[in-house]
């Protein structure tokens, strides 16, 4: 019998969200190598053995349109130069077949994703470019309603829902293969993108609602729809998504590290130090166990069955980490856990990556 050391190695572990490209952004910050900040490098993704992400094309909502394409391509060039850099351990992955070759030569699958669909404007010629650039899923909105839907972040709805545009853009992106991501919107959007795309819909970084009552988090009964049209439910690890009483007791500290977060463009060096003072604060309070993230991957299970649920970490978009889970070399700790909680080698393969890689064709 294989221990769930073995069972780690082998199997194919693919993470739907990091924002690691936040960090590549900025000059100099070379993942080649090991980091002391952040939660993601090469050396620790092949120590945890994670063997494909998905790493984040984020834009924000507070940013003008043409800002927001343009530090989507800064982002995109920061990816390739980083590839490029290290082509010995990493490559672009766009398809399974891919991440599965990779796996199999040592290296690491790198995918792309767009969370926010604010680089796009209303031109799907830039939707059918960042196709042709790599992107296989794109997050509707973020924290803001944007032209395509709208946010849970908000109280005011713009669409109730999803645009017209959007129903365009959630069209062509099945046509081209790109997955549509709920994270981050609505409830009225979710339902309308169940309506209206015609391919299976995945969450790549959210909780289930059951567990922690937040808006970012998924109701039972969508979480029983997104299944019953074929779709994967990626439980994230941020604290505040994960623990009702943690995400009270975080909440008054946030905005000061959202602060810190946006004052690196305008000084990056008063931004080092608000940063660091936002992260020690957040750190102090206990934080909810890596166990946890199990928990809510269980809750998913007794649902929906496992063919449904997966795991999108948020690393290096989250102030703080689940206790255990501190960066990505502690992801082996999620696979022991099922292990040691019953679930089939079978099972562990496919919910930690095999189901969100049945939907890459
Ligand atoms: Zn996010």
């Amino acid at each position: 019998m294989m221990t769930a050391k073995e069972l780690h190695e082998k199997i194919l572990v693919l993470d739907s969200h990091c924002d690691t490209p936040i960090f590549l952004r900025r000059k100099g910050v070379d993942i080649g190598q090991r980091l002391q900040t952040g939660h993601v490098d090469l050396v620790r993704m092949k120590e945890g053995g994670v063997d494909a992400s998905f790493f984040a094309i984020y834009v924000s909502n507070n940013w003008e349109p043409f800002e927001c394409t343009f530090k989507a391509l800064e982002a995109f060039a920061s990816v390739y130069d980083m590839l490029d850099k290290n082509p010995d351990k990493v490559a672009l992955a766009t398809d399974a077949k891919t991440a599965r070759a990779l796996k199999q030569q040592g290296k690491i699958a790198i995918f792309l994703g767009m969370e926010n669909a604010g680089p796009i404007h209303k031109d799907l010629s830039l939707l059918r470019l960042f196709h042709r650039m790599g992107v296989r899923y794109i997050t509707l909105t973020h924290a803001g309603n944007n032209k395509v839907c709208d946010s849970s972040a908000t109280k005011e709805k713009r669409w109730n829902g999803v645009s017209p545009f959007g129903r365009e853009l959630i069209a062509e992106m099945n046509r081209l293969g790109v997955l549509v991501d709920v994270a981050h919107i609505s409830d009225q959007a979710f339902y309308d993108v169940l309506k209206y795309s015609t391919r299976p819909v995945v969450s790549t970084h959210s909780c289930c609602r059951a567990l922690c009552d937040v808006p970012r988090n998924l109701t039972d009964q969508m979480i029983v729809d997104l299944a019953a049209k074929g779709g994967v439910l990626q439980i994230t690890f941020y604290p505040s998504f994960l623990d009702k009483e943690y995400s009270l007791a975080a909440s008054p500290l946030l905005d000061a590290y959202e602060e810190a977060q946006e004052l690196y463009d305008k000084d990056p060096v008063a931004h080092e130090e608000r940063f660091k003072q936002a992260e020690k604060a957040l750190y102090e309070l206990p934080r909810p166990s890596y166990k946890r993230v199990v928990d809510h991957i269980d809750h998913v299970v007794k649902l929906v069955g496992p063919d449904h649920v997966g795991i999108g970490s948020d690393f290096d978009g989250i102030d703080v980490c689940p206790e255990g889970l501190e960066d990505v070399s502690y992801v082996p700790a999620i696979t022991e856990e099922l292990y040691n909680r019953g679930y089939s080698p079978q099972d562990i393969e496919k919910i930690m990556g095999g189901n969100f890689l049945r939907l890459l064709p």
